[in-house]
């Protein structure tokens, strides 16, 4: 589509993946601009050579129960470097104890009592299996809180000790705060369809959620990192990505959108027939707040988490002590546990063949839940030696590594509260009646990397839509305002 421009904002999996669906949709002679903030591209995708094994230290791992990332990575040709986990399993840390990690629970809400039971006390088990029994009061459409909700029918060791450590490494977020029908949508399904308890909706969703894949590895990633994606869309999208340009203002014109680029006293104006947000909610808050008070009002709705993602090279003697698992999730600190920093260590050469190096052993510890951004205020060398006494204390393993890395992940990752899918569902109402612009990211329908690619095909696809139908409605006024031909600045 000659003479069409069209602006995206952001360069994380979202924006990357809009540009290139984009440039597939409308060929070679349009205009796609990518604009990003910061001085590099992925966003939350970030590869490092650690020991000289390439270590993701932002995503690491994309779920394959749904078909978005795979697909994706299949019509970019990186599928001879697609990787699943190996067969060792993962383990979880409470109350002192690192016990095996149940396999059949929606995120840890198990369909049956005695699937949880091996890491609960007696008492916390009787607990659980006495949630089907209590009368559920359950109105169609309604959300809640997942811990309080669980803490009020199934009792507290099941939420501090498995589902908070998984919603915590899934969003930085603590189950008390995180809403069901975003975190746990098919369980809340079941339970407007009637499911009479908790376990009995967990055992619906985890019966339909076998269905559609069979016995299929659950998890992938690639061999050289899922930075990998990067380039490949990057080229696909055939962009020149203009990096250190944030996206400060958003406007209507008569012909399309102004976008204030740039660092204060640099500013500059972007028009194009169409602009894609594909930022994280704090920014498309700032940004919509003048064209679009009230999807900015919804985008405010969405808390962001910070984290951070610090890597080991441990020399290979350290295998030896290494436990026979994947890694550990680390219950947030209660008064029976240790006082540990990390929420979850894995030992990447057990979870990944294609990790396994002769030098070294590599460890990826992770830290930082929403509302508790004090353990991350210390500098890289501090939370390096707060993973390695962690390590010590779970392993036993003092060795010195011969690398490290620190990643940091500041308001990386969405809340998805209760209510969530209310303020999405109002921010994308304002969107779609504002032609020429749409949204995609992590802030909508998920944050694993699968959601995240949703959004951004349908944004593009939108964005084509709405270009088609102008174009087709000035060919009828007679040429005259051909989109992106009257807007160069
Ligand atoms: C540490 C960590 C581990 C994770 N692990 C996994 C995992 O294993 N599997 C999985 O599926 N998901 C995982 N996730 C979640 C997933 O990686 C993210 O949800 C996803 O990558 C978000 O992509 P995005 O493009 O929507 O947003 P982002 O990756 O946040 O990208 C947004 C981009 O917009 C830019 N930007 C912001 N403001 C502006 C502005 N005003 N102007 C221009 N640019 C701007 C930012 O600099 C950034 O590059 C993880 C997330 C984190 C943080």
């Amino acid at each position: 589509m000659s003479g069409t421009r069209v602006a995206v904002v952001g360069a994380g999996i979202s924006g990357l993946t809009t540009a290139y669906r984009l440039r597939t949709l409308l060929g070679p002679a349009a205009e796609i601009m990518l604009i990003e903030g910061s001085r590099r591209l992925g966003g939350a995708l970030r590869t490092v050579e650690l020991g000289g094994v390439a270590l993701d230290v932002g995503a690491e791992a994309f779920l394959m129960r749904r078909p978005e990332a795979l697909s994706l990575i299949e019509e970019l040709g990186l599928d001879e470097q697609l990787r699943h986990p190996t067969s060792v399993a993962p383990t979880v840390r409470a109350v002192g104890r690192t016990m095996a990690l149940p396999t059949r629970t929606m995120l840890g809400l198990p369909g049956a009592a005695a699937d949880v039971a091996g890491l609960l006390s007696a008492q916390g088990a009787a607990r659980v299996a006495s949630e089907p029994t209590m009368p559920l009061h359950w109105e169609v459409g309604r959300d809640a809180a997942v811990g309080l909700l669980l803490r009020e029918r199934a009792g507290d060791e099941l939420v501090d000790r498995l589902v908070d450590p998984l919603l915590g490494g899934v969003y930085a977020g603590r189950a008390d705060a995180l809403g069901l029908r975003a975190t746990l949508p098919a369980v809340a399904t079941a339970l407007d369809g009637g499911a009479g308890s908790l376990l009995a909706a967990a055992r619906v969703a985890l019966t339909a959620g076998r269905r559609p894949t069979g016995g299929g590895p659950v998890f992938g990633t690639l061999s050289g990192g899922l930075e990998s994606l990067v380039a490949a869309l990057v080229a696909g999208a055939a962009v020149r990505p203009r990096l250190g340009r944030p996206a400060r203002g958003l406007a209507r014109t008569p012909h399309g959108w102004r976008l204030q680029l740039g660092p204060a006293g640099e500013e500059e104006h972007l028009d194009a027939d169409a602009v894609v947000l594909a930022v994280p909610a704090p920014a498309l808050r700032r940004l919509l707040a003048d064209p679009l008070p009230a999807a900015s009002a919804a985008a405010s709705r969405v808390e962001v988490a910070s984290s951070a993602v610090i890597g080991l090279a441990l020399p290979r003697a350290a295998a030896e002590a290494l436990p026979e698992s994947s890694g550990v999730l680390v219950a947030a600190n209660g008064p029976l546990d240790e006082q540990l920093s990390v929420k979850a260590f894995t030992f990447c050469g057990r979870k990944w063949a294609h990790a396994r190096s002769a030098e070294v052993v590599l460890v990826r510890a992770s830290m930082g839940r929403h509302g508790e951004a004090r353990v991350l205020q210390r500098d890289d060398a501090e939370l390096v030696d707060a993973v390695r006494a962690d390590l010590a204390a779970l392993t036993g393993i003092t060795a010195t590594p011969v690398a490290t890395v620190v990643a940091r992940w500041g308001g990386g990752l969405p809340q998805y509260a209760p209510g969530h899918l209310d303020a999405v569902a109002a921010l994308e109402r304002e969107i779609a009646r504002s032609a020429g612009l749409a949204v995609a990211g992590a802030t909508l329908h998920g944050v694993g990397l699968p959601a995240c690619i949703g959004t951004a095909d349908t944004a593009a696809r939108r964005i084509v839509e709405y270009l088609a139908d102008r174009r087709t409605a000035s060919a009828v006024r007679g040429g005259v305002d051909v989109p992106g031909e009257t807007m160069r600045p």
